[in-house]
């Protein structure tokens, strides 16, 4: 049959009413593709050193004081760019603008903690002459997703007489790792019944840490008490000490690229560690902008911000309140309200990328494709949109003709098929303060897995979309 062909009348009618969705990478010119690449390479850099979010903190941390940002309290002025960390998971950076912060802030959000297993408070134990520790998921995870694969442990312990101590196993290559081992399947006939959600329960999520005894064969617990041993005399640390510290079990393996053209990341913490770099190195590129530009890597989104590391907190009141008085304004309540009601947000947080895989999940005139852009969210929200954020329609124009002026690829988004479940973002936070606020950042495939997927494309787009909502 011959090809039907459109008449030049349907063709410019089109063009006129229909919406344009082209790839990101057939718009870039060979020195951006170069960018592209180049840029990721910072990135991946940036995901291998902040795994958890006290690391990811005191990465952006020294990006900054690369930067010539100073801690709040040093500042003079707003002669600096400013820093401020909370208790060493939450980073709030500054650029003064030259407009009094009364008449609107730009800020940009992300998060910096991802899903994980943590370990529980008493957590060693031995049995059938294996050390053993108990962990306790944190966040939305797939529970049968930690099984079966290498594992690092990081994280932070106090001794008994408070001294911290650091402890990082697993990363380095000629490091040891830990697992959680999987029933093998001959002996699954049981398990493989179960639905998915329950084939692992959470009180298998025991890792397995060591299986030598300690010497003398007539002492209890004889594994439990060699690693004991042997964690005291690296770390100096008893079997009380583990009460109260933060130790995370996270996937050991570090970013690389994926796909045989290297087009993605893949990496474990992308959502939203991607935001969190994409908005701080956009943010480190300004000199004197028009509007005092923020940016906040929030601790605890995973888990409901809940918390005094969280969007939550009070820690960025407090901060924009430092940095009012440091511009000779009054750090009233009424001006701080003023702040907040003049300011304009970006959310910046992943979205659900369609996995053709898994179509079905999707609402694909909805959601988001790899290679398209920073995908825009409107609202977040489960079900009826219950606790989620819903962008002004006037706020939702004025960031989409920005866009459009700027040349940034964005693309509409939003997390599948409304039956389907839902979530949400830290965006409800400061929408409540006053703000205008609306959600966007890149698509990602296995968001919350061990293993994230992110297109590099997408990823240099999103840097450049905070870039002008920052310089606007
Ligand atoms: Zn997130």
């Amino acid at each position: 049959m011959p090809e039907k062909k459109e008449s030049k009348k349907t063709k410019e009618l089109k063009e006129k009413l229909l919406m344009d969705k082209p790839r990101v990478w057939d718009r870039l010119s060979s020195q951006e593709k170069e960018d592209v690449f180049d840029y990721a390479r910072g990135y991946m850099d940036f995901l291998n050193k902040g795994r958890t979010e006290r690391r990811a903190v005191s990465g952006l941390l020294d990006m900054a004081s690369q930067k010539g940002f100073v801690n709040i309290t040093d500042a003079l002025g707003t002669s600096n760019r400013i820093y401020h960390v909370s208790r060493g998971k939450l980073l709030i950076l500054a650029v003064p603008g030259q407009k009094p912060m009364t008449e609107g802030i730009r800020l940009v959000t992300s998060h910096v903690d991802s899903p994980r297993l943590d370990i529980k408070p008493n957590p060693l134990y031995e049995e059938e002459g294996l050390a053993m520790l108990k962990t306790h998921y944190y966040g939305g995870v797939k529970k049968y997703q930690w099984v079966a694969r290498s594992l690092a442990m990081i994280g932070t312990m106090f001794t008994r007489s408070g001294k911290v101590v650091d402890v990082e196993i697993g990363l380095n290559s000629d490091d040891p790792v830990l697992t959680i081992p999987d029933l093998l399947p001959h002996l699954s006939r049981k398990q493989m019944e179960q639905k998915a959600s329950e084939f692992i329960p959470a009180e298998n999520l025991n890792v397995i840490i060591g299986s030598l005894p300690y010497e003398d064969k007539n002492a209890s617990d004889r594994v439990k008490l060699a690693i004991l041993d042997l964690l005291f005399s690296k770390y100096g640390i008893t079997e009380e000490d583990f009460i109260g510290a933060e130790i995370e079990m996270i996937p050991a393996e570090p970013a690389r690229d994926a796909g045989l053209d290297r087009s993605l990341v893949a990496g474990y913490g992308q959502d939203d560690r991607v935001c969190a770099y994409t908005s701080a190195t956009a943010l480190f590129q300004l000199q004197k902008p028009l509007h005092t530009c923020v940016a906040v890597f929030y601790d605890k989104e995973e888990i409901g911000s809940e918390g005094n590391t969280s969007a939550k907190s009070a820690a960025l009141d407090l901060f924009l309140m430092e940095l009012l008085e440091k511009t000779e304004i009054p750090s009233s309540a009424r001006n701080l309200r003023h702040v907040f009601t003049a300011g304009k947000a970006l959310s910046g947080d992943v979205t659900a990328a369609v996995d053709p895989t898994y179509g079905d999940a999707y609402e694909k005139r909805n959601n988001s494709k790899i290679g398209h852009g920073i995908g825009i969210t409107k609202y977040t929200g489960a079900g009826g949109k219950y606790m989620g954020s819903d962008a002004n329609a006037e706020y939702a124009s004025w960031v989409r003709r920005l866009f459009n002026e700027k040349n940034i690829m964005w693309q509409v988004a939003g997390l599948g098929k409304v039956d389907e479940g839902g979530g949400g973002t830290v965006a409800k936070y400061m929408a409540n303060a006053g703000m205008d606020i609306i959600d966007c950042g890149p698509p990602i495939l296995g968001m919350h897995s061990p293993l994230e997927l992110c297109a590099k494309d997408d990823i240099w787009m999103t840097q450049k979309a905070f870039k002008v909502f920052l310089e606007s």
